[in-house]
């Protein structure tokens, strides 16, 4: 058989798609096999168009992914996380105030006896203390269990005041005056223990 393009030349091979006898200047060898001139640009049209679709499909994937990984982080930012900052750095000052105190006082027993600081500390150490308590309160609640009624700040105290609000649980201390503030409360959808002054 002699080939298409060239009569008077021996065919050496046949086109993998279209079957066309080829000689070998006729041939073109590439990675899936012999093809004929034509067969050949049309194999290379439709790679670099797949290859080109499969670029833009890469990339649009992509952009989605970073486009949901930023609202969740937008979502997380706005669910609460600046009360709990809030609170924790509350708790922090409270402490860092008590240790700068208690520092300053230790060298001078006379004058701490004099002083009338010793009845405020107290006051912020209960209130650190009981904040601590509630956080636990809320850890309890939002596993889904209920709070022992022992489980409260100050034993000889009216036990923690239960509001139920549809699926949220609020615990609330009975008498948050002794603190200064007028409401000290966790609930399940707010785990962190709230101060209100
Ligand atoms: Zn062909
Ligand atoms: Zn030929």
């Amino acid at each position: 058989m002699s080939c298409e393009n060239h009569p008077n030349v021996e065919a050496i091979a046949n086109c993998s798609d279209c079957d066309t006898p080829m000689c070998g200047l006729c041939a073109n060898y590439i990675e899936e096999g012999v093809y004929c001139e034509s067969c050949v640009s049309n194999r290379e049209t439709e790679q670099i168009v797949a290859e080109k679709l499969q670029r833009q499909n890469k990339g649009a994937i992509q952009k989605q992914v970073t486009e949901l990984g930023a609202e969740n982080a937008e979502a997380a930012r706005k669910g609460g996380q600046n009360s709990q900052l809030i609170q924790v750095l509350i708790i922090v000052a409270c402490l860092l105030f008590l240790t700068v105190r208690l520092f300053l006082n230790s060298g001078s027993p006379d004058e701490q006896a004099n002083s009338e600081l010793p009845v405020a500390e107290f006051a912020l150490v209960s209130l650190v203390q009981c904040m601590l308590i509630f956080e636990e309160i809320g850890e309890i609640l939002q596993s889904n269990n209920t709070p022992d009624p022992a489980l409260r700040c100050d034993q000889t105290a009216p036990p923690n005041i239960i509001t139920r609000n549809g699926d949220d649980i609020k615990i609330s201390h009975p008498d948050p005056g002794v603190y200064g503030v007028e409401e000290l409360s966790v609930s399940k959808s707010n785990p962190v223990p709230t101060l209100i002054y």
